[in-house]
């Protein structure tokens, strides 16, 4: 990170932007109220640190030492920037005064399906809405999504999901399983999901950012935090700071029956707000893996400081094509929106890992 003093000219800036791109690196510019800020992306060690201290109008040369830099809250707070990001779609805003909820069913069977349950989410007081079309399932002879079923199909669920987002007023959340649907789904989509199996693709990550849709990343069950910031910065250094950030749960330890799905990380939940300043959201479907415990974990979520919560909603949950065990009905998700928003009222200002 170079930091400019603060009558630093335009010149002074652009001869080290043009001294760090001569090494094969770029440059993110980050220009405050007071300075500006120069992080660097790509292999450091082709730089002098030294030199670049040393350059007309550079204050100081700092090295960073986790591996996130750009994503993190010193970078945010030395540029003077906010150091909790509120991401803008449509009227919704995550991370900002207000908690949100993105809800829907795992997956779009039908259009009749989907229409109903944006509305019953709706109505119990969903602010975006959720629906798969490209499901990552772990068996070839299950379903697939409708995504799963050709390039037609995919389409058609895309332009329905964008009316029933139209009809009941509520941004779309979908998830891009692979590099191929990337086009598509943006063209439909307001936010694009990188499922937890994702996270650790660059290659989708860096092509997904440049969008420039906010997405929604999720962490990798068997990811450390570091880990999960580090891959988050793939995005970030793309220039696309919408990040929304997502704890889905870990791998549960130890022998035995483990009775959830997966281990809901909440002490994520305010380790990953301490350190950067995106968003954190919590998804206690996956987490939890059944529907007995999504009231309770989602309490839990937003009282550990979580900006919104995503979960799955389906009218008819023992019928469901995929994750019947954790959907709960509309009915289910508005006792959760009442509970949760009188939780925040309480712990609000806590939040953001204060
Ligand atoms: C999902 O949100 O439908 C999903 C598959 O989640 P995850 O990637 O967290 O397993
Ligand atoms: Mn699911």
């Amino acid at each position: 990170m170079i930091i400019m003093k603060s009558d630093a000219t335009q010149e002074q800036i652009k001869a080290v932007v043009r001294e760090i791109e001569s090494h094969g690196l770029r440059a993110d510019i980050s220009k405050g109220d007071f300075r500006t800020i120069i992080g660097l992306i790509g292999d450091e060690r082709k730089v002098s640190f030294d030199h670049l201290a040393m350059l007309p109008g550079v204050k100081e040369a700092r090295m960073i030492e986790t591996p996130y830099k750009l994503i993190s809250r010193e970078y945010a707070r030395m540029s003077g920037e906010s150091e909790h990001r509120v991401i803008k779609v449509g009227d919704i805003e995550i991370g900002g005064d207000d908690i949100v909820f993105i809800a829907g069913p795992c997956a779009i069977e039908s259009k009749q399906q989907l229409f109903r349950i944006a509305e019953g989410v709706k109505k119990a007081g969903a602010h975006a809405l959720r629906g798969g079309i490209f499901k990552p399932r772990s068996s070839v002879h299950s379903f697939q999504g409708l995504g799963g079923a050709g390039e037609e199909e995919a389409v058609e669920a895309l332009q329905w999901f964008r009316e029933a987002g139209d009809k009941f007023e509520m941004p779309l959340v979908t998830e891009v399983r692979g590099e191929s649907q990337v086009d598509l789904i943006a063209k439909y989509v307001d936010i694009i999901q990188i499922g937890a199996r994702n996270m650790y693709d660059q290659d989708l990550l860096v092509k997904i950012a440049r969008t420039g849709k906010p997405v929604l990343y999720k962490r990798h069950f068997g990811a450390g935090i570091e880990e999960f910031l580090s891959f988050a910065e793939y995005m970030v250094a793309e220039d696309n700071k919408d990040i929304i950030l997502c704890e889905r749960g870990v791998l549960p330890l130890g022998k035995g029956k483990s009775y959830t799905r997966y281990t809901l990380d909440l002490a994520a939940v305010p380790v990953i707000q301490k350190e950067t300043y995106l968003p954190v959201i919590v998804d206690p479907s996956h987490a939890a893996g059944r529907r007995d415990l999504i009231y309770s974990l989602s309490c839990a979520g937003i009282a550990a400081g979580a900006c919104g919560l995503i979960i799955e909603v389906h009218d008819n949950p023992a019928e469901a094509l995929v994750d019947g065990p954790q959907q709960i009905t509309p009915d289910e998700f508005s006792e959760i929106v009442t509970a949760c928003q009188s939780i925040y009222e309480t712990t609000g200002k806590r939040r953001n890992g204060g």
